[in-house]
């Protein structure tokens, strides 16, 4: 595993800063530090926990523009996005700041006046997370634990250094104990270790099947619990539409977002024929109108992919494609560094890659389908279970086609429902688990029977 953590500027491809990997003493640091810390953090009366929660949500509010510029170096974000999404990190840590207490509340246990159902912390906790929401992504698992009194060490991908010790910073600030959390730039072996580190009770990791299939099976052979939340798939179906320009322009924008490296975008538009010519042409139009990011951002700007190796292999999936006959109608050029431009593909079929992989990039691939039916079998032929959504003027419609779907999250007539409040999760190759929202609490909890006779 070389180099070390490192970030490049996708942008630019210039190397803007190295970072040595964590010795197996500092891991060792870290662990006993989390355990010395969760007896204490644990104890703590819930509100306790919760001012220092709610004072990391207002820290990330305060700090959105700086924190955003780091993750623009880091991985291309437009800056207003990687603001964004610092903002909405405030949201998630003041949702459970909120929320929390009443979520981790005892329940009674119906017919037994003695018994009743208690939420409490398991322990220290390994996360380990990707790159293309380096905020959110961390935010989402630590804001519920570090409420429910667990502790955290944290694993950030190797091109986000910098954010990744902006929000340990951030944590201290706020008044997060030393130990409560740590962020660790820790090999893959240093992680496999820590997950069967006795001291370790549980990870959680979002990011690729492959990385996913190897903490899981590590946490398999020391049973550790875990949450995995995977690559996705997700089908868009459009059965019918009042106005096809409205919808494609949705449809164009929710695919655009984070330049397609999110696991729920809309990978596969599913398309009734009646309105598929008409749809694919509005794609195509939009995505030829895409120009490279500038200083002054607008709808119609791109931004370049998070690097150089994850646009290549975009492009080797668009070109397998091609060369088994898809069609490809606009983009997917591979200019200088990590710039790719926008694309749209049809006609792809099975035996493409395209067909089952996850495109994790700006590629609409847009399918026409003849029937609902058949956009349900189609929109379930992947390993992927993430996300969907379905689009009708006639609402019962939607819902009978989405009720079908073999997902973890089902939308009608929205791209996606997401918030601080929404449970976000999947089901198949997407993994387990659900983050956010009520559920999001309920991972890495003992649900204890506590019965008093
Ligand atoms: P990875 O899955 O490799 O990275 C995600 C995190 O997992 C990183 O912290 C990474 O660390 C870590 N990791 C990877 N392999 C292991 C391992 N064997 N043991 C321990 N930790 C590991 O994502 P990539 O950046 O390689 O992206 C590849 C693909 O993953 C994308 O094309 C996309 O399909 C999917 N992906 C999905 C995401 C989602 O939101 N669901 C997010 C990002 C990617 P390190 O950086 O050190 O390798």
């Amino acid at each position: 595993q070389t180099p070390p953590y490192q970030v490049t500027d996708p942008a630019t491809g210039e190397v803007v800063g190295t970072y040595p990997f964590a010795t197996d003493v500092e891991v060792e640091q870290a662990l006993a530090a989390s355990t010395a810390a969760y007896e204490e953090w644990r104890s703590r009366p819930v509100a306790e926990r919760v001012a220092i929660v709610k004072r990391i949500a207002r820290l990330f509010a305060e700090r959105a523009d700086e924190l955003g510029a780091l993750i623009t170096t880091e991985m291309g974000k437009r800056p207003e996005d990687a603001a964004g999404e610092a903002a909405f990190c405030a949201e998630i840590f003041d949702y459970y700041a909120d929320q929390g207490p009443a979520l981790l509340a005892d329940q009674p246990l119906p017919g037994h006046p003695g018994g009743r159902i208690q939420s409490v912390p398991i322990g220290p906790l390994l996360g380990v997370m990707p790159w293309n929401y380096p905020y959110y992504q961390v935010a989402r698992f630590a804001a519920p634990n570090l409420v429910a009194g667990n502790t955290v060490v944290l694993k950030h991908a190797e091109n986000c250094p910098t954010s990744a010790m902006a929000i340990a910073r951030l944590f201290a600030d706020a008044g997060v104990p030393d130990g409560v959390y740590r962020n660790l730039f820790a090999t893959h072996e240093q992680v496999a270790a820590m997950i069967a580190d006795p001291r370790v009770r549980g990870v959680s990791l979002t990011g690729s099947e492959r990385a996913g299939t190897a903490v899981a099976e590590t946490a398999g052979r020391h049973l550790k619990k875990v949450v995995l939340e995977l690559g996705g798939s997700d089908p868009y179906i459009v059965l019918d539409t009042e106005d096809v320009a409205v919808a494609a322009d949705l449809a164009w924008a929710t695919r655009m977002s984070n330049m397609g490296q999110a696991c729920n975008s809309n990978k596969r538009m599913i398309v009734m024929e009646d309105v598929y010519d008409e749809f694919v042409g509005a794609l195509v139009e939009r995505a030829a109108a895409m120009t490279p990011r500038t200083e002054a951002d607008a709808d119609t700007e791109f931004s370049p992919m998070v690097s150089r190796k994850a646009a290549e292999a975009l492009l080797a999936q668009v070109q397998d494609a091609v060369d088994k006959g898809a069609t490809l109608h606009v983009g997917a050029e591979l200019k200088e560094n990590a710039w790719f431009t926008p694309a749209v593909l049809t006609g792809v079929v099975p035996g493409m890659r395209a067909y089952g992989e996850e495109l994790f990039g700006p590629v609409a691939v847009v399918y026409e389908v003849a029937s609902d039916e058949e956009a349900v079998a189609l929109a379930n032929d992947v390993d992927f279970g993430l996300g969907a959504a379905v689009w009708s003027t006639d609402e019962e419609r939607a819902v009978r086609v989405a009720d079908r779907l073999e997902v973890g999250m089902a939308n009608v007539n929205t791209p996606a429902g997401e918030g601080a409040d929404v449970p976000f999760g999947g089901t198949k190759r997407s993994g387990f688990g659900r983050e956010l929202g009520p559920l999001g609490i309920g991972e890495f909890v003992n649900r204890r029977l506590f019965y008093v006779q």
